[in-house]
């Protein structure tokens, strides 16, 4: 039985200790926690001044995009800048598609992020390789990525291989297509021919928006390393997670399951926002798993269902719950009609209840026809073989109850238990926060939540707190929650990457006006992205684009299709809702 084992402890996969500059990420370190700087990359006093905002703020790593040559010779002064206002964080440089970018970073940096995604393809256009074409295209890799390895050597300088979904080379794509195989894959060949040349200075990462493609991949990636007896140590983010609540919210579902899970080592949150605020947010995050005590990991290979596959998990259908019905909030005594499909019930012996929410000893000690009740059950229920107790072809609900810094982990362990014994009951994930702010609990939340969720466990979630966030908060919480694992969309949802170095207009500004105008389209999906160079790639699956084309001009998208080239940022955001308008999809505000 695979359920409720104590004698698993909490602990992180230990990955191989890799040095950069005067920290270390893996090992038994701690969660090192990074931002990326947005300034343009020959504004070296701008970079230099954003990067002490970031370290001020308890970044650990600085990283600066190089789009040219020229912007990676200038990481010499945006160095000399920083180290002679006193800090001697590691500085990190973002490379993609020039080599020798990446060669002239390795001489002012500690670490050099490559994608091996367009690193050093031989054309992007072709497709159907041949077993030959694909040899002769990684042998190039391998001739350039060989010269970088020496540069690092020399220089005691480290790489990040990162794959980005969206972002794969037309090779990788001919054979896994834009998938999580995909992308671990295309880390993996750059992994075998770095230890061919006796490089182990690496550093991994496999970023997406959608957090179940991230989630999924940085899994494959942990087996697939394992199976080839490797241990690099991780880097997590979400891609394009937006800003405010929802950006920090898809961040930390994301980030958070993966930590749940043991795998991660460094971590950076990235909103639309000014980059030293993403630091507090992964501090909240990082934090959580920094301080635990007693737990237990459930590794992520003994679980009864595919890890690298979402499926919902089967259940009947009780009382509208459950089965393929949509996944429900719920609360105490509340209702505000948002929606119109929360189920809300009152405290058992309230003078309106609806629907009872009984202890699961209460429940088995009744004799009344308990047909649609909500039944707690908390882990020592499972752990004490109570849920056996319970007739299988009883019509409840079970509210999974644990408010303890381990609730996901037991919460896992109930279902596999639930899986195991084939008990198809729907059931609630509660969780009770105490005094707590409303950022604290997005991020908590979502990652008590989140990490069910993602997997698939979960037919609705109750947020309980001591009444100082308002129900209604609680409620937009929740809805953000679910919004952000794709289990349920109940209003537009915004893609839009932190920008860099490559923006060349106002990001923040853009994506303000674009949530104001549009936000009440529910389910539609709309990238507010800074460059032509990854935007387009990496806004993924949305169905219209907002993309920098240069300074303050703009590219418009529907799906991958450029629709019109260079609009002044002016008149961008009209023109984004004509097209949406074109194309049917617009409906006025109410
Ligand atoms: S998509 Fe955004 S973060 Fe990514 S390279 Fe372009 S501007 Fe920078």
């Amino acid at each position: 039985m695979k359920y409720c084992n104590n004698t698993i402890k909490y602990s992180r996969w230990k990955t191989q200790e890799v040095k950069i500059g005067n920290i270390n990420i893996g090992g038994n370190n701690p969660i090192r926690l990074q931002s990326m700087s947005s300034c343009r990359p020959m504004d070296t006093e701008a970079n230099v001044q954003q990067a002490i905002r970031i370290i001020e703020a308890g970044g650990e790593l600085v990283r600066f995009t190089a789009p040219q040559v020229k912007d990676a010779a200038n990481l010499e002064f945006i160095s000399k800048g920083i180290r002679e206002k006193g800090f001697d964080t590691p500085l990190v440089a973002d490379i993609h598609f020039k080599p020798d970018a990446a060669l002239m970073a390795a001489s002012f940096v500690e670490k050099v992020r490559i994608n091996p995604g367009n690193y050093a393809e031989l054309t992007t256009s072709k497709i159907n390789y041949t077993q030959e074409e694909y040899a002769n295209s990684l042998a190039h890799i391998e001739t350039k990525f060989q010269v970088l390895m020496e540069k690092c050597k020399q220089n005691n300088v480290a790489l990040r291989i990162g794959s980005n979904h969206g972002s794969l080379s037309q090779r990788i794509m001919d054979r896994h297509g834009d998938t999580p195989k995909g992308m671990v894959e295309a880390a993996m060949e750059y992994l075998f021919i770095a230890i061919k040349h006796n490089f182990y200075n690496i550093v991994i990462s496999m970023k997406s928006s959608n957090i179940r493609v991230m989630v999924q991949a940085y899994r494959l990636l942990s087996i697939r390393m394992r199976e080839e007896g490797m241990n690099f140590p991780l880097h997590l983010g979400v891609t394009e997670a937006g800003d405010g609540e929802d950006g920090r919210i898809k961040s930390a579902a994301g980030i958070g399951a993966l930590l749940e899970d043991g795998l991660g080592d460094t971590i950076r949150v990235s909103l639309t926002e000014d980059p030293e605020l993403e630091i507090p947010v992964a501090k909240i995050i990082a934090d959580r798993f920094q301080n635990r005590t007693s737990v237990n990991t459930i590794d992520i290979i003994t679980v009864p269902y595919d890890p690298i596959d979402y499926k919902r998990r089967e259940t009947k259908v009780v009382n509208h719950i459950g089965g393929n019905s949509e996944i429900t909030v719920l609360s105490y005594d509340w209702k505000l009609g948002l929606e119109g499909d929360n189920i809300t019930f009152r405290k058992r012996g309230g003078n309106s209840s609806e629907k009872p929410f009984i202890k699961l000893k209460q429940y088995l000690q009744s004799t009344n026809d308990n047909d649609n009740s909500f039944v707690g059950v908390t882990y020592n229920d499972f752990v004490n073989g109570k849920i056996l107790d319970i007739d299988k072809q009883a019509n409840i609900i079970l509210v999974f109850e644990d408010d303890t810094e381990n609730s996901v982990q037991c919460f896992r362990s109930m279902f596999f238990h639930l899986i195991n014994i084939g008990v198809d009951f729907p059931v609630i994930l509660k969780h009770k926060y105490e005094f707590i702010n409303e950022v604290d609990l997005q991020i908590n939340a979502a990652i008590d939540f989140g990490a069910l969720l993602v997997d698939g466990l979960g037919d609705g979630i109750w947020i309980e707190n001591n009444g100082n966030i308002s129900e209604k908060r609680i409620n937009e919480i929740s809805l953000g929650i679910l919004q952000a694992t794709r289990c349920r969309i109940t209003k537009t949802d915004f893609i839009s990457c932190p920008s860099c170095g490559r923006t060349l207009y106002n990001i923040q500004e853009a994506t303000a006006v674009i949530k104001s105008k549009t936000s009440h389209l529910k389910g539609l999906k709309i990238a507010i992205m800074g460059c032509i160079v990854n935007g387009p790639g990496e806004m993924a699956d949305a169905d219209y684009g907002y993309v920098g084309a240069g300074p303050n001009k703009i590219n418009l998208y529907k799906g991958k299709k450029v629709i019109a080239k260079g609009i002044p940022q002016s008149n961008a955001v009209e023109s984004l809702i004509e097209l949406i308008k074109e194309h049917g999809d617009w409906v006025d505000p109410k």
